[in-house]
């Protein structure tokens, strides 16, 4: 089978290597479309400060049960299947008080151990969700939305809410469309009028172009000067996180989604004057089946966040342009040769 090695920094390659067994009560898996993400950039870029090399990247995926070591009740060659791509060590503090989404010893695919940019691969049957009903290429979005699905429930994001998501791409629209399904009002503040105009046609009550207004002004205005109940950082970058307390109501929650890797410099006291409650937001917990429900009954329509799909035959390249960066896509798919 053919499977995308990152065989070192810069350098990513197709390469032939044997198709997997499946272990006792594993699946071997023929991959359907898997999403590009900010940490397979990562992986190629060589910035990833976890990844070993080679590594196979790809942690969004949907796929096909091919064969199956065992016998299940609840799965059966041919069913269309995610996976949840982290995996925990089951014994570390986190693990022992169900926090295994941060896990201190966590893998994740693609990052810490092979992913899904690979024609075929194997994982427990107990990671795997079924869905039915659902585009496989909608189902190849399930982790990037259990993302934001997890950091709305983090900051218990309720019916009512007013909410702002600070960042437009792919995860962040994925918080916004989880903070609607929770019955909130979201707004969305980026610097890509595409993205904005994209939110507000996927639900967003209204968009802020930071590039034309402050954030001040922009909060002032949705909320009438009160400030947003829960803000979610979906970008990482420090001054969004100085404009998430800025837009934050007092006694406000704010949810950090966006994976910063440079210092912020803020004033303390306005986390104290605010009384504000800050949360982390890493990976998700027990909550693909959730999102798998709402995708089925079409609560949720996330197919405009594909913005492209490429043969597997032309990944390397579509990874190498996603690392350069000058790419309005949001969420790139890969999609594999049909089985044979
Ligand atoms: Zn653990």
């Amino acid at each position: 089978m053919k499977s995308l090695h990152v065989t070192t920094p810069g350098l990513a390659e197709v390469v032939e290597t044997a198709t997997p067994v499946p272990q006792p009560g594993e699946a071997l898996l023929r991959v359907r479309f898997a999403g590009i993400c900010g940490s397979d950039i990562q992986v190629l870029r060589g910035t990833q400060p976890f990844a070993s090399y080679p590594r196979v990247p790809g942690h969004e995926f949907s796929a096909e049960i091919v064969e199956i070591n065992g016998a299940s009740e609840h799965f059966a060659p041919g069913d269309v299947v995610t996976g949840v791509p982290y995996f925990q060590d089951g014994s570390c503090y986190s693990c022992r008080r169900g926090l295994i989404n941060a896990c201190e010893h966590n893998e994740t695919m693609g990052v810490h151990r092979d992913g899904a940019f690979q024609e075929h691969l194997t994982m427990p049957l107990d990671r795997l969700h079924r869905a039915e009903g659902v585009d496989p290429r909608d189902l190849a979005m399930v982790e990037p939305f259990s993302i934001g699905y997890h950091a709305v429930r983090r900051a218990e994001v309720a019916e009512g809410d007013r909410v702002l998501v600070i960042g437009a791409g792919a995860i962040g629209l994925l918080t916004m469309l989880s903070a609607i399904t929770r019955g909130a009002q979201v707004w969305v503040a980026d610097v890509v009028a595409s993205r904005l105009e994209l939110a507000v046609s996927m639900g967003a009550r209204g968009a802020f172009d930071l590039t034309a207004q402050s954030i001040s002004e922009a909060a002032g205005s949705a909320t009438g000067g009160d400030g947003f109940d829960v803000v979610c950082e979906a970008t990482g970058l420090p001054v969004s996180f100085t404009n998430a307390i800025e837009a934050a109501a007092y006694g406000a929650r704010l949810v950090l989604i966006g994976n910063g890797t440079r210092e912020v410099t803020f004033n303390q006291s306005v986390l104290i004057k605010k009384e504000l409650d800050v949360y982390g937001s890493r990976n998700s917990r027990e909550v693909f089946g959730t999102l798998i429900d709402l995708l089925e009954r079409k609560v949720v329509d996330v197919s405009p966040l594909r913005t492209r799909i490429v043969p597997f035959t032309e990944a390397v390249s579509a990874l190498e342009t996603a690392a350069g960066g000058a790419t309005e896509d949001l969420k790139v798919l890969i999609e594999f040769p049909a089985g044979s």
